[in-house]
């Protein structure tokens, strides 16, 4: 995220966007919704201006403090399971490059909460002022993902969107009774796409889809 760049989205970003939905398509994304915000976010506003003409490409790249973006399929594949509301507060866990929050503001959640662990990226999110105006709904945080954020909870949705060891209890703890959470949970080389719905009566529904592999959540210290 480059603070003095202009940013443009020629009719070549927009066939390239295009052409990303139709994969994504293809691989089994089928809520108009989450392929609609797709199809509106320039996702080569996140990334460096050298990746400019193969950031519709379905794959990560990197972003500062070796982490990644995610591929967009991860990225559509975990907003489609979260069944995002207009209206719904939610809270996302590593915000990395903003790619995946923007979809979330963009499909309607009225708070979008966002925690960074990593510094060097929150000061470059800090500096992101072209989406602070557009996206007012999203709130930025440095802190532990592992937390959560007590103070607004509790969340109608939680997306973690780095490999978790285990699933975070104060993170159940700040979900609203009917809300779930989207968590890759480490298996060892992968992860387990994890959906927990917290029903009416406080218990948990858990199920379980595909094997991703994410940059994994730190622990301990905020750095
Ligand atoms: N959604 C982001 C994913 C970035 S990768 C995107 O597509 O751009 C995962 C992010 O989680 C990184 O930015 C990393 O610094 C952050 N992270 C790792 N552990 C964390 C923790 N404990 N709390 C909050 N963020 C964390």
């Amino acid at each position: 995220m480059q603070k003095d760049r202009v940013y443009t989205d020629e009719f070549y970003h927009k066939g390239m966007r295009k052409k990303l939905v139709d994969t994504l398509r293809e691989k089994g994304i089928s809520d108009e919704a989450v392929l609609e915000a797709i199809n509106t976010i320039p996702r080569h506003y996140f990334l460096e201006s050298a990746f400019d003409k193969i950031a519709y490409e379905n794959r990560a790249f990197p972003i500062s403090a070796d982490q990644t973006i995610s591929h967009p399929y991860t990225v559509a594949y975990q907003t489609q399971l979260l069944q995002i509301q207009k209206g719904d507060k939610v809270l996302e866990i590593g915000t990395g490059s903003i790619y995946q929050t923007t979809i979330l503001a963009e499909l309607g959640a009225q708070w979008v909460y966002t925690i960074e662990r990593q510094k060097v990226l929150f000061d470059e999110q800090k500096a992101y002022y072209h989406f602070r105006r557009q996206y007012p709904n999203i709130k930025f945080f440095y802190g532990d993902g592992f937390k959560g954020l007590p103070t607004y909870a509790p969340f109608d949705k939680i997306l973690i969107t780095a490999a978790a060891p285990f699933v975070p209890p104060l993170l159940v703890e700040q979900l609203k009774h009917g809300g779930c959470m989207v968590i890759p949970v480490d298996e060892g080389e992968a992860q387990r796409m994890m959906r927990l719905t917290k029903l009416n009566d406080g218990s948990l529904k858990e199920e379980l889809f595909d094997a991703f592999s994410f940059v994994p959540m730190l622990q301990g210290k905020s750095l």
